[in-house]
């Protein structure tokens, strides 16, 4: 079966050929770690989060390396840290914003169903290949410095006649029409509108480190270039797959292609670029404006992440997603069903370990025809009626596979969850609640508090354990006490 992926360079959907097929390389460009993420956030981890789960079944579990970046070095970032943690010097401030949004997301993630990726880099480790990119950019007429910043000229780049893409390409856009177009009230060391910050000077008290390109003042990078050094850094100068959400294609992919190709003389940076729609709330953009922002946590504290999963699953991930109640509702019950017939044969229905089995054909046609996982989710409905009539073992495990390449079965059984829990009259949003709160307890030690919610979950019959993530990290479960 041929696995077809659409490219926003080409406009095309194109057979996937592997530079490497036993090293295939994914970047997907990851949070700015300064606040809790949304859900819009959330659709692309999920997206290349099954990007990368179609890859290691087709290619292998050791065969796919997937890079998600984590920019740590943003004006917002260090806004936060001021706020939150006045009198501490700022870059301890911001290690501290950080490292806190840094695991929030991860535990988030996590919740959505969403595996570890090979490599999580920040872009502060990076900062020597940064400036190696940035030398060759000016030693190869691509970049100058003016008033202490490096700045990248698309024109320089356009102005060669060689291998290199045009800038403009990935977007669609025309230089020159960039250029007519653009606001007259430029910063005055650009010598042309269109160009774009590779570094520039920090101001007192920000985050530093040695400038590039002679400069003899600290500075700081821009943003494009963090990721063409930890692509670089970890997948080399042309990988596979680029991904982001669809507002990252101008300026950000443009940019970053532009740095990497005249880096490394190239003619592409990426074989294919993927980006995911938008995610609008019940028909509305969302906005902290208009009421209707959610981060992932706050919607983990009303529904289980395999159900906030499938609702993004429903949507391919090209269209823009429309997120209602209604379609949550939905995929409630549709997961408690699945759940329901996992738990039928026992226990260990589902075996977790399916990476040497095949896996239902018409699930992996759809999958390979560019992640159409709404038609991949019919394929599942039509397994769950020919497994309901027929109910054998083996089925089930087929079943159970399906679920869990789909990351809609991570070993809790949701549906049996939610009875236990009516029985008991507890509400699911009250325990994951109590969790929360004592999750944070034992952060800051306050053990005799952690124990103190721990009897409150016993009182009501929910038993919980502490155990590891997949990272390694403290991870809190539960269950109805027996
Ligand atoms: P931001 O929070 O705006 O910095 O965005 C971080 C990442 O989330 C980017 O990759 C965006 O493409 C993506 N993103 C932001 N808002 C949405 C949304 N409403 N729907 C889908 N993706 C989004
Ligand atoms: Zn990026």
């Amino acid at each position: 079966m041929e696995l077809r992926l659409y490219d926003t360079l080409t406009r095309e959907k194109r057979p996937f050929v592997p530079l490497d097929a036993n090293n295939v390389r994914i970047y997907a460009c990851g949070p700015t770690v300064y606040d809790f993420a949304h859900i819009g956030n959330g659709r692309a981890a999920i997206v290349f989060d099954v990007l990368f789960r179609v890859l290691r079944y087709r290619y292998g579990t050791g065969h796919v390396t997937y890079v998600r970046n984590i920019t740590d070095v943003d004006d917002k970032i260090n806004v936060r840290a001021a706020r939150d943690y006045p009198g501490v010097p700022l870059n301890e401030a911001i290690r501290k914003v950080t490292e806190l949004t840094y695991q929030q997301y991860q535990d988030d993630v996590t919740a959505l169903g969403c595996l570890p990726p090979t490599v999580q880099p920040r872009a502060t480790e990076h900062i020597p290949e940064m400036r190696a990119i940035i030398e060759k950019l000016v030693a190869g007429g691509f970049a100058y410095v003016a008033e202490d910043h490096v700045l990248f000229s698309p024109q320089a780049m356009n102005a060669v006649n060689s291998v290199l893409p045009r800038y403009g390409a990935l977007s669609k856009r025309s230089l020159d029409e960039m250029i007519a177009g653009a606001r007259v009230d430029v910063a005055p060391y650009k010598r042309d509108n269109t160009d774009f910050v590779l570094w520039k000077p920090s101001k007192p008290g920000e985050p530093s480190w040695p400038s590039p390109a002679g400069i003899a003042v600290e500075g700081r990078p821009g943003w494009h270039i963090e990721c063409s050094a930890m692509a670089w850094k970890h997948l080399g100068e042309k990988f596979d797959i680029h991904g982001g959400g669809i507002d990252l294609v101008f300026p950000h992919h443009e940019n970053e292609l532009a740095q990497t190709c005249c880096a490394f003389h190239t003619d592409r940076m990426a074989n294919v670029w993927m980006h995911n729609g938008f995610l609008q709330i019940e028909s509305e953009k969302m906005s902290k404006s208009l009421g209707n922002f959610f981060t992932i946590r706050d919607l983990l504290a009303d529904w289980p992440g395999e159900v906030l999963r499938l609702s993004m699953l429903k949507t391919h991930y090209r269209s823009p997603l429309d997120w209602t109640l209604k379609a949550l509702k939905e995929s409630e019950k549709t997961i408690e069903e699945w759940h329901e017939i996992l738990g039928q044969s026992g226990s260990d229905a589902a075996n977790l370990d399916s990476s040497n089995r095949e896996i239902y054909p018409p699930l992996i046609e759809a999958l390979y025809d560019d992640l159409n996982t709404a038609k991949a989710i019919a394929e599942v409905h039509s397994l769950r009626s020919a497994v309901v009539h027929s109910a054998g073992k083996g089925d089930v495990t087929a079943f159970g596979d399906v679920l869990e390449l789909l990351g809609l079965y991570r070993g809790v059984n949701i549906a049996q969850q939610a009875r236990e829990l009516r029985q008991l009259d507890v509400d699911l949003v009250k325990v994951n609640e109590l969790i929360a709160e004592r999750t944070a307890a034992r952060a800051r030690k306050d053990f005799k508090e952690s124990d103190r919610i721990r009897d409150e979950l016993a009182a009501m019959g929910v038993a919980i354990k502490d155990g590891k993530d997949a990272d390694g990290k403290p991870l809190t479960t539960w269950e109805v006490a027996r």
